[in-house]
């Protein structure tokens, strides 16, 4: 499945999401802050990166504007985790890059959907 970077500051927020997306087949990473994320991100090149909006000191859109500039993570596509419902804020997780969004608390429904649609099956391995 896929190797999947969680950026979130929050204990219980991570602790769910790396449940969620073990029990799903995926493998998670893990940084509590912006800066550890973007160093984990450059170095581990995950499939796909969820990213918590509220962070302490660099904020998640920054972190995103960041990725999305570098050539080396800009491919790996960024589902926003937002406990903002205003649609406003929304429109500025896109407008920063992120690829989707979803709304916390996660579930995981909402979770799935959004990595199925932006992780493509790896293929299987070549027989000849
Ligand atoms: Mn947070």
């Amino acid at each position: 499945m896929a190797n999947i970077l969680i950026i979130e500051d929050n204990a219980a927020n991570m602790k769910l999401a790396v449940l969620l997306l073990r029990n799903a087949g995926h493998t998670p990473l893990c940084a509590m802050d912006a800066e550890s994320g973007l160093t984990l991100a450059r170095a581990e090149h995950p499939d796909l990166i969820l990213m918590d909006i509220q962070l302490p000191g660099m904020d998640g859109l920054t972190a995103t504007g960041l990725l999305k500039q570098d050539p080396s993570t800009a491919s790996i596509p960024v589902i926003a985790l937002t406990a903002m419902a205003m649609s406003t804020d929304r429109a500025k997780a896109l407008e920063a890059g992120c690829n989707d969004y979803i709304a916390k608390p996660l579930r995981y429904q909402d979770l799935y959907n959004a990595i199925n649609a932006l992780v493509a099956p790896r293929p299987a391995p070549a027989t000849d």
